[in-house]
């Protein structure tokens, strides 16, 4: 099965890092122009000038995923450079957490209203485009965390459980225009957000032995998913939610 993405073209947000840097750097690699939106001006410019030595065409686009109007701006800009938006990564989100007792409305906030509203607002956005189209994928960043009730994440898991949710709503929204949205669902990649590096080597250990395939995945093991999903070969695949967390 060749994989061709040849010419499409993405928005990702949050791809200043970790694994939303990767899946831009790896949709570019495929021949997509690639579109990277994140918070910090300074992972963008590190990104371009990854892009510029790579010969990947794309941009970057400062934009918070929280503000709508940055937003419908953007999306405009992204679609009018290119002329179409085919793919849309909505990867941005924060993990902070807590117990329930202790847990600040402030944080509760952060999560709800990065990886669920920034979410909504980018398909909003979004849409009207790929419905012009009519074509277009959706890629939405759950986690193992929507099905997991790891202590202390309610406010994470909350927000991600959400956006499966939001993903199978929107699919059946979409599919008349041959949109497909569905979520994939991380398991332990390390990365700056669950300070993996900082865990102690017994804990990382005990996490390793509940993991079926016992090792950490990789951010390509989730660019794999990505770009097949992304891909004609799963035009019949909406809705759902895939994992990518060895088990
Ligand atoms: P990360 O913290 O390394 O990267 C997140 C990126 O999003 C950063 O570049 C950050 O600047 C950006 N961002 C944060 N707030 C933003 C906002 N308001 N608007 C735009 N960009 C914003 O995280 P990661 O580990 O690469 O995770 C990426 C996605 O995968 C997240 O949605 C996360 O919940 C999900 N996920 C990760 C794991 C994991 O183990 N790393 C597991 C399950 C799910």
């Amino acid at each position: 099965m060749i994989i061709d993405l040849n010419g499409k073209v993405a928005v990702v947000t949050g791809a200043g890092r970790g694994i939303g840097r990767q899946i831009a750097l790896t949709l570019a690699r495929e021949g997509v122009r690639t579109i990277a939106l994140d918070v910090r001006q300074d992972l963008l410019d590190e990104l371009g000038s990854q892009f510029a030595e790579l010969g990947y065409e794309g941009a970057q686009y400062i934009c918070d995923v929280r503000d709508a109007l940055r937003v419908t701006e953007v999306v405009r800009e992204a679609s009018e450079l290119f002329g179409r938006i085919d793919i849309l990564v909505n990867n941005a989100g924060v993990a902070s957490g807590g117990v329930v007792e202790s847990l600040s409305e402030d944080v509760w906030d952060a999560n709800m209203d990065i990886n669920l509203k920034g979410t909504f607002l980018m398909c909003k956005a979004v849409a009207p485009i790929m419905k012009a189209q009519g074509a277009g994928r959706i890629l939405n960043a759950a986690s193992f965390a929507a099905i997991v009730p790891a202590f202390g994440s309610a406010a994470y898991a909350s927000s991600k459980a959400a956006v499966k949710q939001f993903t199978r709503v929107l699919a059946g929204e979409l599919g008349p225009w041959n949109i497909t949205v569905n979520c994939y669902s991380p398991g332990m990649i390390p990365t700056e957000m669950n300070h993996f590096a900082e865990l102690s080597e017994e804990r990382q250990n005990r996490l390793l032995d509940t993991l079926t395939l016992r090792r950490w995945g990789s951010k390509d093991d989730v660019c794999s998913l990505i770009c097949f999903l992304a891909s004609d070969h799963a035009s019949y695949i909406t809705g759902t939610m895939i994992d990518v967390s060895g088990g």
